[in-house]
């Protein structure tokens, strides 16, 4: 068994004819039968090939073939977002009247399906709180069926005890989902800890360029399956360019990830001296509440600190404002540092309440820490924080 940097790199589809090094693009949407028989037995599933690319393509088998290795996953299926893979996940598993228990701090798009989407088909969500965990049990129903979590959480930056919650899911039959996007499977892979599925936003570090959208999920055989009947027949599947676009990107994002985490911890302690600034999370600050399970479960801290400036929304608002070479955009994992607000943008729809409860401070800003030379990511930051 290679390792995790030989995997990302050797993983090879088969060559064609042509003896190409580097794995091509196969834009195709169907694939030829040599007969009558060749045709009824691949329609009847007896024939592991390609038939449609809305079933399976070598590009998005190439990719989905790298990231299990990577994760030490059985098997997976490659999705056109990340949000493709979640709702997909969920609705291939779950039956009308099931239960979810989901972390209180998940991303905002998988927190409105809880509260918008699968009510309409009587699946209701109940919350644990990030630094409650014990609180789970109690919170279990006969008709659970998932465990929810998200590790480092968005934008908090809280860490979840990963082989508690798989314990937990073991010990009460339930299936354990992680997201696993801010961690990338670099960082972190929650199978090893008791996760039955994990879920990317390929989007985020996994392209790491902010080019294209992807998404993908990994586990055990048995459920990939169950997902793959449900994507299959639905349509949310990964295109191919956007396959091969991400299987490039893996094959260098450790290197990246490395210099991400590099750059991060680097920005968390020159924050962590400022004046202007309350507090900084970031997971392996020593500060950091969850400072040794982080260490723990992570190779690294990841790209995204967490900061409270001193003054509130006004002064989160007004530091935005003064940025001058850092991007502010939705998007996090990017070669591009990007800064955010979530009080007053992707999480403004919140109440304040809920905003605490995912640990979302009025004056918090996210930093998904980029590529550009550190110096001039921390210059940046020092000058708009003299607003
Ligand atoms: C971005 C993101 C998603 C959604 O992914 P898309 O590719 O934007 O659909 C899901 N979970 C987390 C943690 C994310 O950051």
């Amino acid at each position: 068994m290679n390792k995790f940097e030989t995997n990302a790199i050797r993983t090879q589809i088969e060559r064609s004819k042509f003896l190409e090094h580097s794995n091509p693009l196969y834009l195709t949407s169907s694939y030829v039968f040599e007969d009558a028989e060749d045709m009824r037995a691949s329609f009847a599933d007896e024939k592991d090939r390609n038939v449609y690319s809305r079933y399976s393509n070598p590009n998005t088998s190439e990719f989905i073939e790298k990231i299990c290795a990577m994760e030490a996953a059985e098997n997976g299926f490659a999705f056109a977002s990340g949000m493709a893979a979640v709702f997909s996940t969920f609705a291939a598993l779950l039956n009308s009247g099931d239960h979810i228990l989901s972390s209180s701090s998940v991303f905002g798009s998988t927190q409105s399906m809880y509260k918008t989407i699968f009510p309409k088909w009587n699946i209701n969500t109940s919350y644990f709180k990030v630094n409650e965990p014990e609180s789970i049990e109690t919170l279990i129903q006969p008709n659970t069926k998932v465990i929810y979590a998200e590790s480092p959480t968005n934008p908090a930056v809280d860490i979840l005890d990963l082989e508690y919650l798989g314990k937990i899911a073991k010990k009460h039959k339930l299936i354990l989902i992680v997201d696993n996007c801010f961690a990338t499977p670099y960082l972190q892979q929650p199978i090893k800890f008791g996760a039955d599925l994990v879920i990317h936003s390929a989007t985020k570090l996994i392209d790491g360029q902010g080019r294209v959208l992807g998404g993908i999920t990994v586990g055990k055989a048995e459920l990939i399956q169950k997902i793959y009947l449900f994507a299959r027949n639905t349509g949310p599947a990964l295109s191919p360019f956007n396959a091969w676009i991400l299987s490039k990107s893996l094959e260098i994002l450790a290197v990246r990830v490395d210099r991400h985490c590099e750059n991060a911890l680097k920005v968390a302690q020159f924050l962590e001296r400022h004046k202007k600034v309350k507090f900084v999370k970031y997971p392996f600050l020593k500060s950091h509440p969850q400072h040794e399970l982080a260490k723990k479960q992570m190779k690294l801290g990841g790209n995204v600190v967490a900061f409270e400036i001193i003054g509130g929304v006004e002064a989160g608002r007004e530091f935005l404002n003064s940025i001058k070479l850092l991007s502010l955009s939705a998007n996090l994992g990017d070669t591009r540092t990007i800064v955010t607000h979530p009080a007053s943008t992707t999480h403004a729809k919140l109440t304040e309440a809920e905003r605490q409860e995912a640990g979302i401070s009025p004056g918090m800003v996210r930093v998904s820490v980029g590529l550009e030379h550190p110096d001039d990511i921390i210059s940046d930051l020092e000058q708009a924080l003299q607003f």
